[in-house]
């Protein structure tokens, strides 16, 4: 599904990831954890394609295309779905609109007919259903004065709308309490497929509570400095970072 290949990359003219190497399969969940500032934001913004982020070596395939060669929005409508730390609000258009169009969007790109209003309608009740989001939070403007739970029910739900091949949640369990954390976490996890991957990242183990991953990367300074299974995250949460950072600080 993706593969990354040696990915550096800048912001105003500082290396932020230096050599970054991820094989994600159909199907697997891979947790990316990391101190803050270690560059895990900077990775979903390289993979999502957003322009202050220059790629300076390093190859990425996703699903056999080359991914850096992808504009943002071809990137989407191949299946590439991000969830960002900060949701953007967009005034006076509900979130109906924005995924009726985001949906539509992809269908045309793949050669599709736009669902016509009775598919669509039954598309948003059932996945309305899976994710638990409530209507009247669909007629709102997008994200205009949500709740930092509604906003995270808000992505997973356009996740599931948008049924991408790999999801990216970046923070995507910052600033929620623990019931909201159920319920997105349970969305996600009724998500999960086969033919889907998700990169979950997160400072903190405890969405791995709900979600398990099949695979844990550590990332520090640019760099994946450890990667295992689940097991991975529980010692984290255990001994903290710095068990793994204070080893990597002294071969540096
Ligand atoms: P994380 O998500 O792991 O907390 P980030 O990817 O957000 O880390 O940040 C990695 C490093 O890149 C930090 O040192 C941060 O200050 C820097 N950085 C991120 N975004 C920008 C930006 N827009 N301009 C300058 N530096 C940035
Ligand atoms: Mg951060
Ligand atoms: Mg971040």
């Amino acid at each position: 599904m993706l593969s990354i290949k040696n990915i550096h990359a800048n912001i105003a003219g500082k290396e932020i990831l230096k050599g970054i190497n991820l094989d994600i399969k159909a199907g697997e969940v891979h947790a990316i954890m990391g101190p803050n500032g270690s560059g895990k934001s900077t990775l979903a913004s390289v993979l999502a394609g957003r322009e202050e982020f220059e790629v300076t070596e390093g190859e990425v395939e996703f699903a056999g295309k080359d991914l850096l060669e992808l504009s943002t929005e071809d990137r989407a409508r191949e299946g590439l779905f991000l969830a960002f730390q900060y949701p953007v609000e967009i005034p006076g258009v509900s979130t109906t609109n924005f995924i009726k169009a985001a949906v539509n969007e992809k269908r045309k790109y793949l050669g599709q007919e736009p669902l016509d209003a009775v598919s669509f309608l039954k598309k948003m009740k059932e996945k309305m259903a899976l994710v638990e989001i409530d209507q009247s939070l669909l007629s709102r403007s997008i994200n205009e004065g949500f709740s930092g739970g509604e906003k995270k029910r808000n992505e997973v739900f356009q996740m599931a709308m948008l049924e991408p091949k790999l999801a990216i949640m970046d923070e995507t369990d910052s600033g929620l309490d623990i019931d909201a954390l159920r319920i997105v976490a349970n969305g996600i996890n009724k998500l999960r497929s086969p033919e889907r991957s998700i990169l979950l990242i997160t400072h903190y183990q405890r969405l791995l509570d709900y979600i398990q991953p099949d695979y844990v990367h550590v990332l520090y300074k640019g760099r994946i400095v450890r990667s295992g299974q689940k097991e991975l995250a529980l010692e984290l949460e255990e001994k903290g970072y710095d068990f793994i950072t204070d080893e990597v600080d002294l071969s540096l």
